[in-house]
Parts: structure tokens; sequence; C-alpha cells
């Protein structure tokens, strides 16, 4: 090998050399926000928890249970607006926003009360808790559909402006056993039914000397502005 040649063959492995760097730089660049970060993070890498270290990509979304993600295209889908889509209700404790949207006092009171209720065999779970007011204004705008006018309606459902559920100071219990639990020992907690018309959605209110929560108005509509 010549002279002349080796000095070419060593600046074309500097070329090379320089080149490779770029790419890698450029790799790095080009992939690191996407999903095949985490193929990047097996160059070189000696298992496959490196990948992890790069980027929450492919790779580790295929790890993240079924139900964690279900629980996201819920979030996303109904915008975290406090929809309860369990039919049997949740838990008072849930990471839910219906649970996380209420007011702590309330949520305190019915925790307390769950725990008793729970000693006594009966367990209190939530239908509904804090709403958003688009999600509040769905609902009403449903129960006109349903009951044909908005005067009826709004005995059963109040405007996003008036509803408790939309300030986070109340809670709709799920299953008539449970509700009527809360009917019978909710004051020992602040808890009183509000409305004689709905059994199920208490609020915190003052108790009287004698225990008793205060005359519950006919229906929502009933209720003072
Ligand atoms: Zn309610």
């Amino acid at each position: 090998m010549s002279y002349r040649s080796r000095a070419a063959n060593a600046a074309i492995a500097a070329i090379i050399a320089s080149l490779a760097v770029a790419a890698v730089v450029c790799g790095a660049l080009l992939l690191r926000p996407g999903s095949s970060a985490a193929d990047a993070g097996h160059a070189g890498s000696s298992g496959a928890s490196d990948s992890g270290s790069l980027d929450s990509g492919s790779l580790d979304s295929g790890t993240v249970s079924s139900e964690a993600r279900a629980g996201e295209r819920d979030e996303e889908r109904f915008g975290g607006n406090g929809e309860v889509l369990d039919p049997d209700g949740i838990r008072v404790d849930a990471d839910h926003p219906g649970v996380r949207g209420l007011d702590p006092e309330l949520r305190a009171a019915v925790q307390a009360a769950a725990e008793r209720a729970a000693a006594e065999g009966i367990e209190l779970r939530l239908n509904s808790g804090w709403r958003s007011a688009a999600y509040q204004d769905e609902l009403l705008a449903q129960a006109v559909s349903d009951y044909g006018s908005e005067a009826e309606a709004r005995h059963w459902v109040d405007t996003p402006e008036r509803s408790a559920h939309v300030r986070g100071e109340a809670v709709d219990i799920g299953g008539l056993e449970a509700a009527l639990w809360v009917g019978q020992y909710g004051a020992e907690f602040g808890l009183c039914q509000i409305y004689a018309n709905e059994n199920w959605h208490f609020e915190l209110a003052p108790i009287d000397a004698d225990g008793f929560c205060p005359r519950a108005y006919d229906s929502a509509a009933a209720r003072p502005e």
C-alpha cells in the first residue's frame, strides 16, 4: 500500500467516522420524541430494561396494564367530566375525577361514613360526585328530553349554575340499601338528604342540637337560589 493510498484511506476513514458521529447525533435527535426511541435504546445496550431510560416509547407502553389504558381512554373520551361509567358506582376513595373534585370536607365525611357502613356490612359507593359544568348541562339536556319539559326536568336535574355537584358539594350514593343507610345514619357525619324526591343525594348540612338534618326540599327545583 502506497503512502498516497494510506493517506486516502485515512481520509476516507475520517470521513466515515465523522459521518457516523453525525448519524448518531441526528439519529438521537430524530429518535428522541418518536416511538422508535425504544429501538435506539437497544443499540449497544445489554438488556431491554435500558429502553425505559430513554423514553417511555412503544416498548414500555406494551407493559402498561389494559386497565390503566382503559382509564386513560375514559379520561380522554369523557374529558374527566366526573361521569361515573361503572354501573355499580365507584369506591368513595376512587382515583376518579368525581371523587378528586369533591370538597375535601364532604369527601372526608363520606369516607368516614363508608368506613362505619362497611363495619355494618354495607358498602357505600358513588354513582356521582363532582361533575363539570358541561357534563351537568348534558345531564339537564337529557332530562329535558326525557321528561318533556325543562320545568319537569328541573325537579330532578339542576342547572350547572345551581348544581351542588358542580361545586363538588354533593354525592349520589349507589344502591337503595346503602342510600337508606346514609339517610338513617348520615347525620352523624354531617351528611343530609337535601331533596325529598332523591333519597340518594347527600350534602353536608348543619345538624341541629337533636342530631337532625334540616328539612328536605321537595325537589331540586324548590331550592331557593
Ligand atoms: Zn345528586
